[in-house]
């Protein structure tokens, strides 16, 4: 009996690697080479880690009203001995800290947070549910408030109908003196949190809607109490304690969209279970998930979600993906095959081998991503932020300007109220939220259709976009491609030819290459490639035996001096004609073999570029394979294709391009033209989804999603716009009202109030805006998503050397 070095199982018939390394079964050993080849960490997390002697942490923040909040904890942190680096989220309502843990305590960071009157909670603790809090303090403003109204309403009335009178003065003092006692609570249980916003704008000399609606309600709540000591004039208690409430409701309803809108994003990553069955000499546990080691062995039972990535050792049955790829129909796994953490094991009992746990698993992946995706603003909120900092002191102005002029014409107060109508009317509050807001549930609606944006910003480029470039193999094409026929010259035996190929394209993370690896008739002898390259849009080449193989297309022969025999060159043509994609193989001056593979288009290839065409898009395919390929797609699908194409001239098209472009390409080998488009798209074929090179990733395997993306954006930027023409014309009307006196400031308040509520709406309208499309039909999604997932990476395949 040997132990398997992966799992430490022990086992009577252990399988060797290269090394004579002993594993228990091909998934353990598939594993370890997976795991030598990656070795976990990606070269991002390496770079941005901070040196080892800090220590970072993550605080969940509570009473922050507005940025200016933010940016005032952030202040204050920054500034506190021992804190390297400060990072906060307003959406998130979060702060990441770094700091030495030799000049400083975690609870000495919360600390400083609460006595700036925030909240603050470290990891681990559970931090008070703000939005029940909050709404505690509103019902109880909102039941003093109501009696502020009802009794300024009597007091009203007794004016309006001409009985105030010397005799019943007496009791308008005692009522004024209600109004008193139930408008102070108010102000000081939602008014002080608003000053403390409002001063934190102003310290940052950049004064906020805060700051005009803490001087509004403290100015009118200073004014009455003023006149109510003195005996004479008005009092404006109503307007305060009404401005504070209402004002409040807004924020509350901030709030719940907030919450509404990262919980679409939220739900996507709790698939996660908590706990694994870890299946070890001794014995079966359960121990929590983030305690399993890569390379070990886990059960997971019918019904359960697989806690980890991993390689199926033993078992088989169908697993529920939809979560990840929104396709409903479940997928057939079995030995060998790869699962992902979080998808549902709908029958099968699954012995599966670990190769990634908690953030290293897709999911995590993910996860990561939709989470920096929300601390980013996209450039439009930064548009809405500066026509907010610009229309603050803008509404200042015009309302010194009201209270100086009806000052003057009338008398100081007159013009005090009037002004404070104006600043309340023109207090940009809308702008601030919609924007935001709008985009965060757009990218929420994404996520859940199976693509992931980097940034909130992607919306607003991918809604410009005019022209849209397709790659072809990997992309418009069906997985897996197939081998169908290959020939070899004379004197060349079939298996030296397929030696040599398949050492080489062993290397190669081309769709194609995966083809012809999975075709290889017995995968134990693959010999040793040296010095392999990759020669994007051409072929690849390595030595093997010591002579240096070419695999590629018939340009490549060309231009490595490999002479095409004319028994092949007949051969390779009317494989052409009959559709087939040829590779040649050749080395040491002639080639030496075709190989030809049967590509075909995706079923929905066909509608997705007609709805991209109808859209008006200007749509074409950018392809390495030869031209007469390139004419078959273009008269199959009626659109222009660019063939022989090399990445560089891929790359060219796009920028010749006077439209925002969008390029959808596979991973590694569109590197170049996905950078070069204003939004690259990528299929991912690998499990490493960070590392694909584009800003948006579609995970699903229906390519209608684009369509629909697109259209996701371009709804979500016109209800971006909507809203900021809405507060425009708002503002225009209102402060024309307001500077005329022809609005009380109980009213200002209330419209402020309502037209918040209607860009929230507005912007919540996205959350309705899903996919419509069914599915393809089901026997052929079937063939698609049957045998290679989309995730699949190529050196994964279920005939693994097994004998
Ligand atoms: P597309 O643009 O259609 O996705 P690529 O640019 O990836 O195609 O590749 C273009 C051509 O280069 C392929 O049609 C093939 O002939 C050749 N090629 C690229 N990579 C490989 C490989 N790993 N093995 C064999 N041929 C390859
Ligand atoms: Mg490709």
């Amino acid at each position: 009996m040997v132990n398997c070095t992966l799992c430490g199982l022990a086992t009577a018939h252990p399988l060797y690697d290269d090394e004579g390394t002993p594993f228990c079964c091909p998934a353990c050993l598939q594993v370890s080479e997976l795991l030598a080849e990656g070795n976990g960490e990606t070269a991002e997390e390496t770079a941005v880690s901070p040196p080892t002697h800090s220590q970072s942490t993550t605080l969940s923040l509570g009473g922050l009203w507005c940025t200016s909040c933010s940016w005032l904890v952030q202040e204050t942190l920054q500034r506190t001995p021992g804190v390297e680096q400060v990072n906060i989220s307003f959406n998130q309502r979060e702060a990441h800290i770094t700091y030495n843990p030799d000049k400083l305590k975690p609870h000495e960071l919360t600390r400083r947070i609460r006595r700036l009157g925030y909240h603050a909670w470290l990891p681990g603790e559970n931090p008070h549910n703000e939005e029940e809090a909050f709404l505690t303090r509103l019902l109880i403003s909102g039941v003093l408030a109501m009696h502020v109204m009802v009794i300024s309403i009597m007091l009203y009335w007794r004016e309006w109908t001409g009985r105030a009178s010397a005799d019943t003065q007496w009791l308008a003092d005692f009522f004024q003196i209600m109004l008193l006692a139930a408008a102070l609570p108010v102000v000081l249980i939602l008014g002080i949190p608003i000053l403390r916003a409002g001063l934190a704008g102003l310290l940052r000399l950049k004064p906020n809607t805060h700051t005009l609606i803490a001087i509004g309600a403290f100015s009118a709540f200073g004014l009455s109490v003023r006149n109510l000591l003195l005996g004479n004039g008005r009092v404006y208690f109503d307007t305060a304690a009404m401005l504070l409430f209402l004002v409040a409701i807004g924020h509350w309803l901030e709030l719940r969209a907030q919450k509404a809108s990262s919980e679409t994003i939220e739900k996507l990553w709790q698939h996660l279970p908590l706990e694994a069955t870890w299946i070890t000499p001794e014995g079966e546990k359960r121990v929590p998930v983030e305690e399993i080691p890569k390379g070990a062995r886990i059960r997971v039972r019918p019904g359960e979600r697989f806690p980890v990535d991993g390689v199926i050792a033993t078992g088989m049955g169908d697993v529920d993906e939809s979560w990840l790829t929104g396709e409903a129909k479940p997928v057939s796994r079995r030995s060998g095959e790869r699962v992902l953490a979080g998808t549902v094991n709908l029958d099968g009992s699954f012995e599966v081998v670990t190769t990634a746990v908690g953030h290293e698993t897709v999911m995590g992946q993910i996860g990561k991503l939709l989470h920096q995706a929300l601390w980013q603003r996209a450039p439009i909120e930064r548009l809405a932020d500066r026509l907010a900092a610009f229309m603050v002191p803008t509404a200042v102005l015009i309302a010194l300007a009201t209270f100086i002029y009806w000052s003057t014409h009338e008398n100081p107060e007159t013009g005090l109220i009037y002004a404070l109508s104006v600043l309340l009317i023109a207090c940009p509050c809308a702008l601030g939220i919609a924007t935001p807001l709008t985009l965060w549930v757009g990218l929420g609606q994404a996520a859940q259709a199976g693509v992931i944006l980097r940034q909130t910003g992607v919306l607003e480029k991918l809604a410009q976009t005019g022209a849209v470039f397709f790659d072809k193999t990997g992309t418009l094409t069906k997985r897996p491609i197939r081998l169908q026929t290959f020939l070899t010259a004379p004197g060349i035996s079939p298996e030296q030819f397929w030696q040599y190929v398949a050492a080489v394209e062993y290397h190669s993370e081309h769709p194609l290459a995966e083809a012809i690896v999975d075709y290889m008739p017995r995968p134990d002898m693959l010999l040793t490639a040296k010095n392999f390259q990759a020669m994007p849009g051409r072929g690849v080449t390595a030595t093997v035996d010591n002579k240096v193989i070419f695999v590629g297309n018939r340009g490549l022969m060309s231009e490595a001096g490999l002479y095409l025999p004319l028994a092949l060159e007949e051969t390779a043509n009317t494989w052409h004609t009959q559709g087939l994609t040829t590779i040649y193989v050749g080395w040491e001056g002639q080639v030496r073999g075709l190989m030809g593979l049967g590509e075909t288009a995706r079923e929905e290839t066909a509608e997705t570029l007609q709805q991209l065409q109808a859209m008006g898009l200007h749509v074409a395919i950018l392809t390495g394979d030869d031209i007469a390929a390139g004419k078959r797609w273009a008269e199959t699908f009626n659109i222009p294709v660019f063939a022989q194409q090399t990445p560089q001239e891929k790359v060219a098209h796009i920028q010749a391009e006077t439209t925002p472009t969008l390029m959808v390409g596979d991973g590694v080998n569109d590197g170049l033209a996905l950078a070069a488009a204003n939004v690259g798209l990528v299929v991912p074929h690998g499990t490493d989804i960070a590392q694909a090179a584009a800003e948006a990733i579609l995970l699903t395997d229906d390519l209608r999603t684009i369509p629909w993306l697109i259209r996701l954006a371009q709804k979500a930027m016109h209800i971006v716009h909507q809203n900021l023409g809405w507060a425009f014309v708002y503002n225009l009307v209102g402060i024309g009202l307001a500077i005329t006196g022809h609005l009380q400031p109980v009213l200002a308040a209330l419209a402020m109030v309502i037209s918040s509520s209607i860009v929230t709406s507005n912007a919540l309208r996205l959350r309705r805006f899903k996919p419509d499309f069914r599915p393809t039909e089901p026997e052929s999604a079937k063939k698609v998503g049957g045998e290679t997932a989309v995730l699949s990476p190529h050196i994964i395949h279920s005939d693994f050397g097994v004998s």
